[in-house]
């Protein structure tokens, strides 16, 4: 299949990672908005958040936490941080597979435009 993450997951793709587990990914972002910009995904293929169900709430829990951890591991969860997931066209979603990003180190504007 041609999802570049699944390629990031399986190692097809090289990833700058900052951490990994057996259900999670978290790597720098390409083309990065942030002083700090990491992606945070799942390992399965989930295009996005709406196509969650039941059977994911454990790992999207998960998610949540492990992004609590990598923020203090990038220095950013006593300064602040965001996190975003851009989900569908008008979401302004480009990878269709499940993504958080998480921006720091700098002043996050709202509304984000
Ligand atoms: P989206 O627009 O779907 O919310 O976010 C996709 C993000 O993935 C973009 O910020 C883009 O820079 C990043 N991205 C796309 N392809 C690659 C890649 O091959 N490697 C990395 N590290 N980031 C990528
Ligand atoms: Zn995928």
């Amino acid at each position: 299949m041609g999802c570049i993450f699944c390629k990031i997951v399986s190692g097809e793709i090289p990833s700058d990672k900052v951490y990994e587990d057996e259900k999670i990914l978290a790597f720098r972002d390409l083309n990065p908005e942030a002083p700090q910009h990491v992606l945070i995904i799942p390992k399965v293929h989930l295009t996005s958040i709406s196509e969650a169900t039941d059977e994911h709430i454990e790992l999207l829990g998960y998610m949540q936490i492990k992004i609590a951890e990598i923020a203090k591991k990038l220095g950013v969860d006593q300064s602040g941080f965001r996190i975003v997931a851009n989900t569908g066209d008008e979401g302004g979603q480009t990878v269709h597979h499940l993504h958080y990003h998480l921006l720091g180190g700098r002043f996050m504007q709202w509304p984000p435009g």
